[in-house]
């Protein structure tokens, strides 16, 4: 008898009969005698049809009417598994975020979970019940709604896992396993038994969207036996583990893509010290995360300085570049927000030379040209055009490989 935490996502409730299908699979689960938390998120659409809602009485809505806003979503989704758990004669009870004290940080629309209280949960458990509790949202310390950004049901999940030091935590999704890239782009997508939390994490930062980022965060440092399956489908699914519990290691295991950031370039800076501060400084300061950085020195004693943000921060990011650009005797902005990230990801990199000028001349054979590099221990990141994207996925998917085993 095991401690299971099971997640599912918005597809695998997206309406009765499959909620009644996750039903089923939660009493599997308990007549094989686990107990069991279920996490769910909100039915499929749910979310984005509540902020378009919002969209239309103001334009970028945020904060905390957002929050109290999206968080129905899960609510009701709790309450319609837990009917249909009962109709199947399982007990069962639903909580809302607050309900069982999930607290976060006050960061409306993102906040991060700072404690959870196992007590309901437990007492709940201890009296044979499975508990259904609402993914993506929290309490802050005065007690408002909080939710934790998109796709934060796996995070909801994950982090109880972890305060119940539950047995497993099972993301229940619409894909079979983590794949070696996106299986709706590439269709000899290979699924993945095992993968570290360390190259996990560096697929979700670099685009795959199969887990949310802070999830495989927490998993990784509370150690959490995560796993991701089919909801629809039986099948070992991808578990997600230390670099101890895997035997063979592959050179890589992944290729990323991420079409959600822009670029900008101050062209004709005076090459001195202090200009890249100038530059971020207000950036920063506008709460802009800053993504990769390239700054070329040209023979006329001037650099051009490039960097990437969220492509929904580029107009914002244009504005105080043009307003810093005086100030620094620029010659021009230069902006683009056509563009791709691709990555290739894998823990073999550390051992093995060569892959970087493998990935740049597949891409250079397609004629592909590389605008933007960045590497780590462990992945190397090129910026392309962005109609480039699929076709790059698939040039560098194939030359190192990953449809096979
Ligand atoms: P859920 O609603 O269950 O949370 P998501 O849509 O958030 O599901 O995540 C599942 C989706 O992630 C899949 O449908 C797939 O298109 C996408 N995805 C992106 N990259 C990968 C990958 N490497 N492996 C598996 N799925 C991926
Ligand atoms: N319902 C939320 C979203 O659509 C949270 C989640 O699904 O994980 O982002
Ligand atoms: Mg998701």
């Amino acid at each position: 008898m095991g401690l299971l935490v099971q997640k599912f996502g918005g597809t695998s409730v997206a309406d009765p009969e499959r909620i009644a299908a996750v039903a089923r699979r939660v009493r599997d689960s308990r007549q094989r005698g686990d107990q069991v938390i279920v996490v769910v998120s909100a039915m499929a659409g749910e979310t984005d049809r509540l902020l378009s809602l919002a969209n239309e009485i103001v334009k970028n809505p945020k904060g905390r009417e957002l929050d109290v806003l999206l968080s129905t979503g899960e609510q009701v989704t709790i309450a319609l598994l837990v009917l249909a758990l009962q109709a199947l004669d399982v007990r069962a009870r639903s909580l809302t975020g607050s309900q069982v004290r999930i607290t976060t940080d006050a960061a409306h629309n993102k906040a991060r979970i700072t404690n959870i209280d196992t007590k309901r949960i437990n007492t709940a458990l201890s009296e044979g019940e499975v508990v259904v509790v609402a993914g993506f949202q929290g309490m802050s310390e005065s007690g408002d709604i909080t939710t934790l950004g998109r796709g934060g049901s796996d995070t909801t999940a994950v982090a109880i896992a972890a305060a119940l030091k539950a047995d497993e935590c099972q993301i229940y999704t619409d894909v079979d396993g983590v794949y070696t890239t996106d299986p709706r782009l590439v269709a000899d997508a290979r699924r993945l038994d095992r993968i570290t939390y360390e190259e996990m994490l560096e697929m979700a930062s670099l685009g795959a969207k199969v887990l949310q980022i802070r999830s495989v965060e927490f998993a990784s440092k509370y150690r959490v036996a995560l796993r991701v399956l089919s909801s629809f489908e039986d099948g070992p699914g991808t578990l997600i583990t230390s670099e101890e519990n895997i035997m063979e290691e592959a050179l890589l295991s992944g290729v990323t893509l991420n079409r959600d950031e822009a670029k900008l370039t101050m062209l004709g800076v005076p090459d001195r010290p202090g200009v890249a501060s100038t530059i971020l400084g207000p950036v920063a300061e506008a709460n802009i995360e800053v993504d990769m950085i390239v700054q070329n020195v040209g023979d006329d004693g001037t650099t051009d300085f490039t960097f990437t943000v969220h492509r929904n921060d580029f107009d914002t990011t244009i504005s105080i570049l043009e307003k810093i650009s005086a100030e620094l005797g620029a010659r021009a902005i230069e902006g683009d927000n056509k563009i791709a990230k691709i990555s290739v990801v894998g823990v073999g990199m550390r051992s093995h030379a060569g892959i970087a000028s493998r990935m740049f001349a597949a891409l250079a054979n397609e004629s592909i040209n590389i605008q933007m590099i960045s590497t780590s221990e462990i992945k190397i990141s090129v910026v392309v055009d962005e109609k480039y994207s699929e076709l790059g996925v698939r040039t560098l998917h194939s030359e190192f490989q990953l449809e096979h085993a």
